[in-house]
């Protein structure tokens, strides 16, 4: 065996991995002159998110929404559940279909498009119920995604791990078809949005183009400021006294494993009238203590238990979320669920930690 033949069984191993788990998955040039010529006759299109949707979903789906509807195609937004009251300022997010409530209309829809984009997840389960209809729809798809290990159900993809955001993917989408000069301020704000929740105002999972795209959107005249206040500074009163319940009473620190853990009961549920949405950003909370660097935040819901779990570093919650909790999501910010009792989820989440994180030296206090 020459070394050529030595070296191609190991090498095709890595390559074949780095095939497999490929972090991302760019738009060919032949697949943008086709999408282009597919966008420039008017459409019927419909844009889809995941369920439970976020900044990112909302902010990207009414982003490429708006961007479409310059093109004279007729777009509508399907969303699988509500979503929360803080995006209410965005343009056009009153025209969101929310498949919970209006499941006629949403299959309706989704059997007359002739483009379905599919934006911020990357399987279809995600999408719920919604999901066999995409599956088996006929027309073209487009996903356009930040998650790792897309599913392959679409004819074009755009995905890539390193993006802050899906909406930092739809300016480069924007920018890819040559339509800079569609990009204006509503499209701007909704991109931006996105951006803003998926990198916790910039704080994680930036890079270079982050910034430039940031700059870009405040170039055609998005007012960042105005959208950090509509997002972070319209908390209600109830929300600022959960979060204090929370931090007071429902706090646990695992500092051997770095870890802390934040579970709210079925009972806080309706002592708080807590609503959807009310929960958002709390499990950020507990990475603001020193040598915490795996949050999770658990929560009772009527019939399963969910979980939100961050961290820092190179402690992958994406593996604890996938390997135990039906879930997934990034390295640093993944969720899932489990139909069991909060209590079991939390001592299975304090038993898997250590194959995770390195046992720590703690000091005594
Ligand atoms: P959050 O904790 O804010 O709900 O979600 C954090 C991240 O994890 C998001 O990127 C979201 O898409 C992902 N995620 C949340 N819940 C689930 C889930 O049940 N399954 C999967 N696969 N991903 C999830
Ligand atoms: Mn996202």
């Amino acid at each position: 065996m020459n070394y050529e033949q030595r070296m191609l069984g190991p090498l095709s191993i890595i390559l074949l991995k780095y095939v497999y788990f490929c972090p991302f998955v760019q738009l060919t040039q032949t697949e943008i002159s086709e999408i282009k010529e597919l966008i420039a006759i008017p459409k019927e299109i419909v844009i889809i998110s995941h369920r439970n949707p976020d900044g990112d979903a909302i902010g990207s789906s009414l982003g490429l929404q708006l961007f479409l509807e310059k093109f004279g195609h007729r777009v509508r937004v399907i969303l699988p559940s509500e979503y929360p009251d803080t995006f209410h300022f965005l343009e056009g997010i009153e025209g969101c279909v929310i498949f919970d409530q209006d499941r006629s209309l949403t299959k309706d829809l989704i059997s007359k498009a002739e483009i379905i984009v599919c934006l911020d997840f990357n399987s279809l389960d995600r999408i719920d119920k919604i999901g066999p209809f995409v599956q088996d729809a006929t027309c073209k798809k487009i996903l356009i995604d930040h998650h790792l290990d897309p599913e392959p159900f679409a004819d074009y993809v755009l995905s890539d791990t390193a993006a802050s955001s899906t909406c930092e993917l739809i300016h480069q989408f924007i920018l890819e078809l040559g339509e800079e000069d569609k990009l204006d301020e509503k499209v701007g704000e909704a991109i931006f949005t996105g951006m803003i929740t998926d990198t916790g105002s910039f704080k994680y999972s930036t890079r270079p183009e982050t910034y430039e795209t940031a700059a870009a959107l405040k170039r055609v005249g998005v007012d960042d400021y105005m959208l950090q206040d509509s997002i972070f500074n319209t908390q209600s009163e109830k929300q600022l006294r959960l979060l204090g319940h929370c931090l007071a009473n429902r706090m646990e620190l695992v500092p051997e494993y770095a870890a802390g853990i934040i579970a709210l009961t079925k009972e806080d549920y309706v002592d708080f009238n807590i609503q959807r949405g009310d929960t958002e950003g709390i499990v950020n909370y507990l990475l603001m203590v020193r040598g915490i660097e795996v949050a999770a935040f658990i929560r009772e819901q009527p019939t399963i238990v969910k979980l939100s779990l961050r961290s820092k570093g190179d402690i992958s919650v994406q593996e604890i979320c996938r390997n135990h909790f039906n879930g997934g999501g990034h390295k640093n910010a993944s969720g899932g669920a489990a139909y069991a009792k909060l209590e079991d989820i939390i001592k299975r989440f304090k038993k898997v930690l250590p194959d995770y994180v390195t046992k720590r030296i703690v000091p005594a206090q």
